[in-house]
């Protein structure tokens, strides 16, 4: 596989349908997120690409709990002894292995007909123990700097991060970036979605990168404000 380069010192690695967010900060990598299961042969690729090896991956840093976000984080763990962090409110779930939330479709025909195709086939996971829990507000010293913003509703406990000040935003599944700019697959609370988007849509940053779909290397944040303000 070749390494998906999104901006200096962040790559985008496709694991599955999800993708993951590797930072290399020089000194040590962080992973956000860890896919589909069977996938830790991608990340440890990408690591070695990068000339490194797997104990330089240091931090393993979840969005959610859903499956396609932790679904090779227990063997990620296994291979490179990584420190796990999770917003508290996910965090049993991924160490229980599920089961998950229920969630509800996004509104729209293709939504409800991809949400029925994705979501059954992957109920329950490999559990993984969550080092620290991390909510809004925190800044962790990971990379250069990650800030912790909360964005439930597609999952109660889901999280966004802000990296290295207004440089790029990872944004999990508020929103994915497969046919434009759009809802995730389901809400556990839409409502609550809606008012996470607009938080994005609120901040400043350069590039994104989604748990779905394509990043957006420039001018990121003034294309999700436009979508994302008026909700
Ligand atoms: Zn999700
Ligand atoms: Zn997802």
């Amino acid at each position: 596989m070749e390494l998906m380069k999104i901006i200096d010192n962040a790559y985008l690695l496709p694991l599955g349908t999800a993708n993951a967010v590797l930072l290399d900060s020089g000194s040590e990598l962080a992973l956000v997120d860890a896919g589909f299961p069977g996938k830790v042969s991608v990340v440890l690729d990408a690591i070695r690409q990068l000339g490194r090896n797997p104990h330089d991956l240091r931090h393993l840093i979840f969005t959610h709990h859903h499956p396609d976000h932790i679904g090779s984080a227990a063997a990620i763990v296994q291979e490179t002894g990584a420190i796990t962090y999770m917003h508290p409110i996910d965090a049993p779930i991924a160490e229980t292995g599920g089961p998950f939330r229920p969630m509800r479709p996004a509104p729209g025909l293709m939504e409800r007909i991809a949400y029925r195709f994705f979501w059954r086939r992957h109920e329950r996971m490999e559990p993984v123990s969550i080092d620290r829990h991390i909510t809004e507000g925190d800044t962790l010293p990971i990379a250069g700097g990650l800030q912790v913003i909360h964005t439930p509703g597609h999952c109660a406990g889901q999280i966004a991060l802000l990296w290295q000040g207004e440089r790029m935003l990872i944004a999990g599944d508020v929103g994915m970036n497969i046919l434009g700019l759009g809802d995730p697959l389901g809400f556990e609370n839409m409502e609550e979605g809606r008012r996470s988007q607009r938080k994005i849509a609120a901040l400043r940053f350069d590039a994104v990168a989604f748990g779905h779909g394509r990043s957006i290397r420039s001018g990121a944040s003034d294309r999700i404000r436009r979508k994302w303000a008026a909700r």
